[in-house]
């Protein structure tokens, strides 16, 4: 299984809502994926239609209580699983940064279920903020995808997480690690800037950037509050069609 974590520190770029449909786009495409959802926020949680209530998170594993494995939820979806978050993870964040290990307890944490193959990928999404749970994050993950918001400030945004990556990677903690992609969202085809955002990241990152965008959809905006992913909300719009061809552009990046 590989690992992707869904960051960038700035809030309310379109990480979760990437991680939800990516997740689910590639599980139509019939890859086997397993959403983490590692935000004290929980919206991948409730956004997915699960209850995060009675359900158990990534805490009691990251303390090293229970096995990883163990925190599994189906999503009532084909292929599309999640280990939900809780409020609690908040109390992980404080008891993690007290602790010697804490930039590679998530990593131990998920290596069983690295090396098994019940998964293809794993779509990890993340808080905004570079605090501990995102530092972990980038230090358990194989590759980063961020979604960068068609605005100016995003790009400011950018060159930090491709920063903070190169430190992690620097740092010996997880020196395999790639920043896989640049994925622009909410993109507004009436404006100018929306264009000039996409134009710079593609001088700068060619490599990195996907060819598709994801356009600024209300039905994307909608579809959390009824816990469904775009496909069930909204299968023939204009945003699924997006994420769809997102997650056929990530299959063909990753082909060996
Ligand atoms: P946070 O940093 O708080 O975790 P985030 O980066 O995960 O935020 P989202 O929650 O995915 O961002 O998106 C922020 C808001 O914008 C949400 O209300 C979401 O429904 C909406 N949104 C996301 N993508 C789009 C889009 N392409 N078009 C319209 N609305 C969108
Ligand atoms: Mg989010």
């Amino acid at each position: 299984m590989k690992i992707i974590a869904i960051a960038n520190q700035k809030g309310g770029v379109g990480k979760t809502t990437t991680a939800i449909n990516m997740a689910a786009a590639l599980a139509l495409l019939k890859k086997k994926i397993l959403v983490i959802d590692l935000d004290p926020q929980a919206n991948a949680t409730s956004g997915m239609g699960i209850d995060g209530k009675d359900t158990p998170s990534l805490y009691p594993a990251l303390l090293g209580q229970l096995p990883a494995e163990e925190c599994i939820l189906p999503s009532g979806r084909k292929r599309l699983d999640i280990i939900p978050s809780t409020m609690d993870l908040a109390g992980v964040e404080i008891e993690l940064a007290r602790s010697g290990n804490h930039l590679t307890r998530l990593r131990e944490t998920l290596a069983p279920l690295r090396e098994s193959d019940t998964y293809d990928y794993c779509i990890m999404d993340t808080p905004p903020s570079l605090g501990v749970l995102m530092t972990s994050a980038l230090a358990a993950c194989d590759e980063v995808l961020t979604p960068l918001q068609c605005e100016w400030f995003g790009l400011e945004g950018l060159a930090k997480i491709l920063h903070v990556t190169a430190q992690i990677c620097a740092s010996g903690v997880n020196p395999r690690i790639r920043h896989e992609g640049v994925l622009m969202t909410m993109y507004d085809g009436r404006t100018n800037l929306s264009r000039q955002v996409i134009d710079q990241v593609e001088r700068h990152l060619p490599q990195m950037l996907y060819k598709t965008v994801i356009p600024r959809s209300i039905r994307l905006g909608e579809a959390p509050s009824f816990g469904h992913t775009i496909f069930e909300h909204d299968p023939s719009g204009a945003a699924a069609d997006a994420y769809l061809k997102a997650a056929r552009e990530f299959i063909k990046r990753h082909k060996p």
